[in-house]
């Protein structure tokens, strides 16, 4: 199934104690489809009172929760996992729906989401802590306790992947979740609700409060919340991180991104224009793990050309989706007319691609290519978040990273080469967390874990993997002796 159809969801409210619930009270806003930007649902724009219902009905199934053995815990992300798989294609369209991917695309964000609660049901094994006998008669012990009641709040370009960055390792650690999921997309972390619900989660133990920021600011400053994780844009990880540190919560904040991909001359040709292309372009290029930047180093004109050819192939609606909002195709294309103004040169223009047919009203905007831009423009320093490759070019390997290392961000770099020594110059002086060597999107699957530097994030450790699991527990150290006949 690759067809997009239109479905109109009606008013979807919270979840809350494991039913939906409809405020009356809060104001409602429109979820669009970037297919045709046609309105799918209304979700509502909750505040305190709606968060504090969830934050109670979490409390209050927290000490069962708690004291379930693990083993049961992961029992339940067994079967969510195969719900998940029972109900994949319809998931997948919903993602595809509200967000703009492709179907295929979707399926893929789905497929990474299920790794992480792969890793969720190997709980058994990792929750299981440390023993040693530290001296004669004197044990130590290691316990990954629950924190309580935990909180995330998610961006609109994963709906199904980043929320799943962190329900799985949260609530089968123990922990009690709230989500606020971003109100561009909300409909898939609804269904999620009800798949953990089916999979046999108690009631409480995961909620979804709809919103803005209103519902985000309830979330920092709610005393019954112990940890918060975010992922988006840099300015609200930010301020998400220090007003949640601030009110003494624990918080991992994952934010924009303005990825480099380095390629020398001795690159493989079709293995980096493939490369390149799924890197900038895949997901219309609204990926913090897109690699916005390309730095060419002396002549790779041969595969400059074959990323303009390869992109001026690619078919909207099939292999690209539309971008989230009206605002953001606007906001785009004035970036791409911005680095025109300051001397680049446009060598793919995708501002004025139609619609494909039969989804006329969406967001739709076809690949881009900025040619011969310099470090200094707009649209080398700033994430775009769009169907858009920016390429700059280096007289040499060292120039290529300085440029990199120029970025305030450090979500993740790239390199395309054939060269072992080039490889390992790139891997050990590029200023990002999450280094690929002819991998256009390194993305580290569980255990490894997901995380960047710099303006990349706020806070310590990463959000997947054995990290993530840090991040959401305490770590119980019970030093034993007792006393010999
Ligand atoms: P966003 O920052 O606008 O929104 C993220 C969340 O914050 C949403 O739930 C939204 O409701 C809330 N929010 C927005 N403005 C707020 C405010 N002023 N106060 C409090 N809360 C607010 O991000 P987005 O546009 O949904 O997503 C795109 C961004 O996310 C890009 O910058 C992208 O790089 C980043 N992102 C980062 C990662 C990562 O792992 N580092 C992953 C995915 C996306």
């Amino acid at each position: 199934m690759n067809s997009i159809s239109f479905i109109d969801f009606g008013e979807k409210g919270n979840w809350i104690g494991g039913a939906f619930a409809v405020p009356s009270s809060a104001e409602k806003l429109d979820v669009t489809t970037p297919y045709w930007g046609r309105t799918i649902a209304t979700v509502p724009l909750s505040g305190r009172s709606e968060l504090d219902a969830a934050v109670d009905a979490a409390a209050e199934a927290w000490p069962a929760w708690r004291d379930t053995p693990v083993g049961k815990r992961t029992q339940i992300m067994f079967r969510f996992k195969a719900l998940m798989e029972r109900d994949y294609d319809e998931i997948a369209h919903l993602v595809a729906l509200e967000n703009g991917k492709t179907v295929p695309e979707a399926k893929g964000s789905i497929d990474r989401g299920i790794d992480v609660v792969e890793f969720a049901t190997s709980f058994t094994n990792v929750l299981r802590g440390d023993v040693m006998n530290v001296s004669s008669g004197v044990s130590c012990e290691a316990l990954y306790e629950p924190l309580g009641v935990v909180a995330g709040i998610t961006p609109f370009n994963f709906p199904i992947m980043v929320p799943l960055w962190m329900i799985p390792i949260a609530i089968t650690a123990g922990n009690c979740f709230i989500l606020k999921p971003s109100e561009q997309t909300p409909l898939s972390a609804m269904k999620m609700a009800e798949l953990l619900s089916e999979a046999g989660l108690p009631d409480g133990v995961f909620s979804v409060v709809n919103g803005a920021r209103d519902a985000v600011e309830a979330i920092t400053d709610q005393p019954g919340i112990s940890a918060v994780a975010f992922v988006g844009s840099s300015t609200v990880a930010e301020i998400v991180y220090s007003r949640s540190t601030a009110n003494g919560k624990r918080a991992l904040c994952l934010g924009g991104a303005k990825n480099h991909l380095i390629v020398v001359p001795d690159a493989e040709k079709e293995m980096t224009v493939n490369g390149v292309i799924s890197s900038s372009m895949g997901s219309a290029g609204q990926r913090c793990m897109a690699a916005s930047v390309m730095v060419g180093v002396e002549d790779v004109d041969a595969i400059i050309d074959g990323i303009v050819k390869t992109s001026d192939g690619l078919q909207l609606g099939e292999d690209m989706g539309a971008v989230i909002s009206a605002a953001a195709r606007e906001r785009i294309i004035g970036m791409i007319d911005e680095a025109e103004e300051q001397g680049a040169k446009i060598v793919l223009d995708g501002r004025n691609t139609p619609a494909p047919d039969g989804y006329d009203g969406g967001y739709w905007l076809g690949p881009t290519v900025i040619d011969y831009a310099s470090p200094e423009m707009t649209c080398a320093q700033v994430e775009i978040f769009g169907p858009v490759l920016t390429i700059l070019r280096a007289g040499s390997l060292e120039e290529a990273v300085e440029i990199e290392n120029g970025s305030p961000y450090g979500n993740a770099a790239s390199v395309f080469t054939s060269s072992g020594a080039v490889s390992r110059y790139v891997s050990e002086n590029a200023s990002a967390g999450m280094v690929g060597i002819n991998v256009g999107v390194p993305v580290p699957r569980d255990p490894f874990s997901f995380g960047g530097w710099n303006q990349s994030k706020f806070g310590h450790g990463d959000i997947t993997g054995t990290s993530g699991l840090s991040f959401w527990t305490n770590l119980r150290k019970v030093t034993t002796r007792w006393p010999t006949d």
